[in-house]
């Protein structure tokens, strides 16, 4: 019996090393990635439900491993957040959107806008404004084709700092946008003060629309939230035009999901601009 323990304790000691050490090379991997600037990014369409005009685009970071293949994103920032990665990372994929975004616009595609995720941990740091100031200026990208993608978690660790910093940004010009809503712990006192233009809908409300009671009542309870503090109001994860069709039944004001259509690379992305842009 005591051989057997010592074994077991071995092949779990074992095991976690295992982890460690993939986790390890992950991100060593992660880091020559970033700074050979080896990841892409993905562009999903964002839609007005009222009139079905492509009127934006989320942007996902994606990275291709030489020998791993696709690394999903919430593996791979989840490594970033954690070893401080993310701030090259997400500095990387704000200065490469927005040039792409520079590209289109400067072959008179559009208007459109792109929204980029911003990780708290950016937020965080003093100078994150002075830092999307540069981007902006460096790439030429005009503010309001921008759109920063913001979750509740990190800023209600310095909820006076986060209000602060975004302020900040919006003094840039671009637009805000408060991710994955619902899910987060921010009072609505705290909402009433954050400085955000539009409210994303977490996916998880939206998938079992129309008929799930609780997330139809959170669904519209959020909607006219928003519309009473004067915020635009976005959905992510629409799949179906059941759901669509009952989001604009809310008032809801855009739309994203594998319905429309899932993230695409740029060039694709580019040929879906080239049919949408009214010249
Ligand atoms: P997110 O910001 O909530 O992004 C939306 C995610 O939902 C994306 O997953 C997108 O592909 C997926 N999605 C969109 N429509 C649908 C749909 O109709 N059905 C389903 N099932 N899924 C849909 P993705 O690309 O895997 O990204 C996952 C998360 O990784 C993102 O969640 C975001 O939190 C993070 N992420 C991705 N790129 C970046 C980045 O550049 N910076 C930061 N900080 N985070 C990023
Ligand atoms: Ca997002
Ligand atoms: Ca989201
Ligand atoms: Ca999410």
């Amino acid at each position: 019996a005591k051989e057997a323990g010592r074994d077991q304790f071995c092949f779990y000691e074992a095991r976690l090393t295992e982890k460690a050490r993939e986790k390890m090379f992950l991100e060593t991997e992660l880091r020559t990635a970033i700074a050979q600037g080896a990841l892409s990014l993905n562009f999903q369409p964002q839609f007005d439900l009222a009139n079905g005009q492509m009127v934006g685009s989320e942007v996902l970071a994606r990275w291709r491993h030489p020998e791993r293949g696709m690394i999903p994103p919430t593996d791979f920032i989840a490594i970033a957040e954690e070893s401080g990665l993310i701030l090259p990372l997400g500095e990387w994929v704000l200065r490469e959107a927005c040039l792409q975004a520079e590209l289109w616009r400067q072959a008179g595609l559009g208007p459109h806008r792109i929204a980029v995720n911003v990780s708290g941990l950016q937020i965080e740091r003093d100078d994150f404004v002075a830092t999307v100031a540069g981007i902006l200026a460096e790439t030429g990208l005009p503010p309001d084709w921008l759109e920063l993608e913001v979750t509740e978690t990190y800023m209600m660790r310095q909820p006076e700092k986060s209000v602060r910093v975004l302020e900040g940004l919006r003094g840039l010009g671009l637009a805000l946008a408060l991710d994955d809503f619902g899910t987060g712990q921010s009072s609505l006192s705290y909402l009433k003060r954050l400085p955000v233009q539009t409210l994303k809908i977490d996916r998880s409300f939206i998938t079992d629309l129309p008929f799930g009671e609780n997330e139809a009542a959170i669904t519209r309870a959020i909607v006219a939230l928003g519309h009473s503090l004067h915020l635009e109001v976005l959905a992510e994860g629409v799949e179906t035009p059941a759901q669509a069709d009952f989001l604009r039944g809310l008032g809801c004001d855009r739309g994203q999901g594998y319905m429309y259509s899932r993230p695409v690379d740029a060039a694709t992305f580019e040929n879906i601009l080239r049919k949408t842009t009214v010249y």
